[in-house]
């Protein structure tokens, strides 16, 4: 904990310098982290900005349920612009963060987890639905659902709550700041969302239905 303390307050005078603020890592805050690994390897840099505009997501959803809280995953380095936080290439400007999705058990909601990192347990395509992963992996992207090997553990009796994710995409598309989310094609079709902010990634990235990816502007 000191190690991290004094890393920290360290990276911060980088970050300030920067324009990259931390995000919350307190249990206090109705924005958290999906896990403290992130934290720990200073995964949760952002753009003040950013951060505001998060917090204030993070209070309006829990101000609507108080059992759900909005939960980070990667963010930012503190670094200079353009340093990547593999294995995300875009994140390296402060303006990008991953979100969870919500998950239930049992008709319960909560700030639930399917997988510990965050990554890796992907709310798959029906056979009705088109199959992004398929199409992708056919034409040559062996790599598009690699994060299938970054769960660190992985549950599966959660379902995924499309209500409240639908609820919480809404929201962040709404915000002027927003420039785009990313998420799986057969998700945003489901969830019935048309917001043309909310786009599909490419094969050349990752898949996108364990996580979303959020970016503001400039
Ligand atoms: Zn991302």
């Amino acid at each position: 904990m000191i190690v991290y303390l004094i890393n920290n307050t360290y990276n911060s005078s980088v970050a300030k310098l920067n324009d990259r603020s931390l995000l919350p890592i307190t249990k206090s805050s109705n924005l958290i982290p999906h896990t403290y690994i992130t934290p720990l390897l200073n995964r949760h840099y952002v753009k003040p900005k950013l951060k505001s505009q998060l917090i204030k997501i993070a209070d309006d959803i829990n101000s609507e349920n108080n059992k759900h809280k909005l939960s980070y995953l990667d963010a930012n380095f503190p670094f200079i612009d353009g340093f990547p936080l593999l294995p995300h290439l875009s994140h390296k400007d402060g303006r990008k963060v991953d979100l969870s999705f919500y998950y239930t058990k049992d008709k319960e909601v909560g700030n639930l987890k399917p997988s510990k990192s965050g990554y890796g347990h992907f709310v798959n395509p029906t056979n009705q639905e088109f199959n992004q992963t398929r199409e992708c992996k056919s034409n040559g992207y062996w790599h598009y659902d690699y994060t299938k090997f970054l769960t660190l553990g992985s549950r599966e009796d959660l379902e995924f709550d499309q209500e409240n994710t639908k609820k919480l995409l809404n929201k962040i598309v709404e915000d002027p700041l927003t420039q785009k989310i990313l998420i799986e094609p057969h998700l945003k079709k489901r969830m019935n969302l048309s917001n043309n902010k909310i786009r599909f990634q490419g094969c050349h990235a990752v898949r996108h239905d364990d996580h979303i990816h959020h970016q503001i502007n400039e």
